[in-house]
């Protein structure tokens, strides 16, 4: 069967990673999550207290990424076989989740440095197609030619409630209005930032999951997915 590259687009916290996770499951491909990419940076540059105090982000993370200081790579968990992110060697994966790094990572995401850098990286794994991929950018900017691109949405009370649904199934003490309020932030700068905004690719398909279960939706996607690769065959 052909394999394509599926981009999976959209707004914080509505579920496409799980989305996205389980399609890469079903159809046998891989699953990369390119939000965990720029997680990974922004704790590089809180690790280096890279935040300075005017608001501005220092000059040394560019020269950590152009003197190859910084290495982003995946690693699968034996467990539950799915990547997770390594940061110069080091599994980060349980330190990049959390509101410090929620917090912080739109500002780093809207760094053209940052993202020639990881969009460069994000590219050479889809080569073999057979990808999916999801973030902001992947059906506008690093696979503007992708075969399938999904675009989901959601309210942002819904997206909150699920976000603090779940830090909160993790033992994380959460406020639901600081997670709202951080949803709404990074709603705002990743779909108003220069480089890269968040926006519809124009051949994207459009899904608001506000009322759907997530099996209804699993299904809605294998289906709209394997109706695609037919119509290539
Ligand atoms: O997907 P996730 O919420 O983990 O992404 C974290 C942040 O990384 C987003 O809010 C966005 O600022 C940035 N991001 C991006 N481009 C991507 C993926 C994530 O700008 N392709």
């Amino acid at each position: 069967m052909k394999k394509i590259i599926i981009a999976i687009d959209g707004h914080s916290s509505c579920g496409k990673s799980t989305m996205a996770k389980q399609l890469a499951r079903q159809l046998g491909y891989i699953y990369v999550d390119t939000g965990a990419m720029y997680r990974a940076v922004t704790l590089w540059a809180l690790r280096h207290d890279y935040f300075l105090a005017d608001g501005s982000i220092s000059p040394m993370l560019e020269s950590d990424i152009r003197e190859e200081r910084i290495a982003v790579s995946f690693v699968l968990n034996p467990e539950t076989a799915l990547p997770e992110v390594c940061l110069n060697g080091e599994n980060v994966e349980s330190h990049i989740r959390g509101i410090e790094v929620s917090n912080h990572v739109s500002p780093i995401a809207a760094l053209p440095y940052v993202r020639a850098f990881l969009t460069l990286q994000q590219q050479r794994m889809g080569e073999q197609k057979g990808i999916v991929m999801d973030g902001r950018d992947i059906g506008t900017v690093v696979f503007p030619h992708a075969e399938l691109k999904i675009f989901v949405t959601a309210s942002a009370e819904m997206r909150a409630q699920r976000r603090y649904d779940e830090l909160k199934a993790k033992g994380q003490e959460v406020a639901y209005d600081d997670i709202l309020r951080n949803v709404q932030e990074r709603d705002y700068i990743d779909s108003h930032r220069e480089v890269a905004p968040l926006r519809q690719a124009d051949d994207a398909v459009l899904l608001d999951n506000s009322s759907l279960t997530r099996e209804e939706q699993n299904a809605w996607l294998l289906k709209l997915t394997q109706d695609r690769v037919s119509a290539l065959a």
